[in-house]
């Protein structure tokens, strides 16, 4: 055993590590403690967390997690949900969701619409239930990168026209790219006038809804018909903790209950929902753990308060650079994105001062394009990520830029 940890402990120790301070690129992960511990002891016990009549109170524990993230954004008492690995399966099932509560087996003709900047896994997830590319618009943005909803209104109209069926709209509760959340009361006002299934893609920003300071922003959360929530995003949690929340969750089970011979013994147990029937998978891992054991040892507080400090150094960096005229901040950041490039300069000059930046081994950003020209991101989400770190990260990019603009 102990060459073998060796061997392992020498992997790990060539690899990103996602879960440091310094890791600012993409969307940072998480990796708390208790919740590694909880991962060690599911793993431990292993028990079956698939149908209730198992393990009645393990899933308890998850069911009371569920609530807890359900009330966090606003759910009523008939929401169900279910955590899956990540926020592409929880897409994945909120339009498999979508789909039986608007189009039954009806698909050929509906559309679905997006802003351009959704998540890819939204498009993934729509080839995977068997929709065709043109039966996904993708929306252009504003300014500020949230879904235009004049364009919207226009396709949705163009659709109508040729007799196709509009059916759902997905909103971006914070974006990868930029962090830009869309309309959400406006959006929601339009999918009404048409009847559309709208679903809020959270996985990055859903748990700001916890800070006071973006709340006004979030409003209209709770009347989307489905939410996908990345616990190991926002709550810091270990990968493959992700969450699909549905308001009327009947239509999570009207998507996924099959019934089957061999479960008779266990499928009927009144007091619990099966997780088997609500969602994609039959064996699961018990993720409920992983969520219920941190949030009941620190308190729902200390994320507020750790995500309250993701937002003020996200603002931090964006008033740094903002005041270097050497640098172009695309906006005020509404969540803890920054995105920026080196003023009037081409994208070879934007890679070198990346790669520059990374060459110091403290802290590690991204890029990604924007209106086709590369734009460097710092996003700020692990927890251990403190102003210490994002000022390395600012003094490099600062005491980097001429050399990236000399060649
Ligand atoms: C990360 C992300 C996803 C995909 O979630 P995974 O957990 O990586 O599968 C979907 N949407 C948004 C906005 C994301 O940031």
């Amino acid at each position: 055993m102990e060459s073998l940890l060796a061997r392992v402990s020498d992997a790990v120790d060539h690899t990103v590590n996602t879960a440091g301070p310094g890791y600012l690129a993409y969307i940072p992960g998480g990796g708390i403690y208790a919740a590694a511990l909880a991962e060690f002891i599911a793993a431990s016990v292993n028990r079956y967390t698939g149908m209730a009549a198992v393990a009645p109170p393990l899933v308890e524990i998850e069911l009371v997690a569920l609530r807890w993230l359900a009330s966090l954004v606003g759910y009523p008492d008939t929401a169900q949900g279910a955590l899956l690995s990540g926020g592409s399966l929880a897409n994945f099932t909120a339009i498999a969701a979508a789909r039986a509560a608007k189009l039954g087996e009806a698909q050929t003709d509906a559309v679905v619409y997006a802003s351009q900047e959704t998540h890819a896994s939204v498009s993934k997830a729509l080839r995977l239930a068997g929709f065709r590319a043109d039966q996904y618009r993708k929306i252009a943005v504003d300014a500020a990168r949230r879904i235009d909803l004049g364009a919207l209104d226009a396709a949705i109209r163009e659709d109508l026209a040729r007799g196709r069926r509009p059916f759902m709209l997905v909103l971006n509760v914070g974006t990868t790219n930029t962090g830009a959340i869309d309309p959400i009361e406006d959006a929601l006002a339009l999918a009404a006038r048409h009847g559309l299934w709208t679903h809020a893609d959270g996985a990055y920003g859903g748990f700001f809804k916890l800070c006071p300071e973006v709340a006004d922003r979030m409003r209209g959360l709770e009347r989307c018909d489905s939410i996908t929530l990345d616990p190991h995003k926002g709550l810091f949690l270990p990968y493959g903790t992700g969450c699909v929340l549905v308001r009327d969750g009947r239509w999570l089970s009207e998507a996924h209950h099959e019934g089957a011979a061999y479960l008779r013994d266990v499928s009927d147990h009144a007091q619990q929902l099966n997780f088997a029937d609500i969602t994609p998978e039959l064996s699961r891992d018990f993720r409920g753990l992983r969520v219920w054991l941190p949030l009941k040892l620190h308190g729902v507080s200390a994320f507020r308060e750790a995500l309250s400090e993701k937002l003020s150094l996200a603002r931090r960096a964006y008033e740094v650079l903002r005041a270097d005229d050497r640098f172009e901040v695309l906006g005020a950041p509404e969540l803890s994105v920054v995105a920026f490039r080196v003023k009037g300069a081409g994208d070879d000059v934007q890679a070198r001062l990346l790669a520059a930046v990374h060459r110091r081994n403290r802290v590690f950003l991204s890029s990604t394009a924007l209106d086709g020209r590369m734009t460097l991101r710092l996003c700020v989400l692990c927890f251990r990520t403190h102003e210490d770190r994002v000022d390395d990260a600012l003094t490099a990019l600062r005491e980097e830029v001429s050399g990236a603009l000399a060649g």
